[in-house]
C-alpha cells in the first residue's frame, strides 16, 4: 500500500498559463486542463480533478516554470 499523502497541489488560476507541464509529469494523471467557468469557456488551467488518486508527489509543483502549484499540507484532524 502506498505511503499516506503529506500534501495536495494547491492550483493558483492566476499564475497557471495553461501549458501542460505539470500534466505531463504526474504518475497517476490526476491532473487535467480544464475551463474554469461552469458554461465552458474562457482560458484553461491546471486542475486536480482527482484529488484522492493524488500521491503527493509534488513533481507538479516542481515542473511547474511559472511557480503556479504550491504543496499544501494535509492537517489531519
Ligand atoms: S505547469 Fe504550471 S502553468 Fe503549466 S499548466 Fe501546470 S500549473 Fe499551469
Ligand atoms: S502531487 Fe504528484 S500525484 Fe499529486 S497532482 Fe502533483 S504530480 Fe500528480
Amino acid at each position: 500500500m502506498a505511503a499516506p499523502r503529506k500534501a495536495l497541489p494547491d492550483i493558483d488560476p492566476q499564475r497557471c498559463t495553461g501549458c501542460g507541464w505539470c500534466i505531463g509529469v504526474c504518475p497517476p494523471h490526476v491532473l487535467s486542463l480544464q475551463t474554469q467557468t461552469p458554461t465552458g469557456f474562457g482560458p484553461k488551467r491546471s486542475t486536480l480533478h482527482d484529488a484522492p488518486g493524488c500521491t503527493g508527489c509534488a513533481l507538479c509543483a516542481v515542473r511547474c516554470p511559472f511557480d503556479a502549484i504550491q504543496m499544501v499540507k494535509i492537517i489531519k484532524l
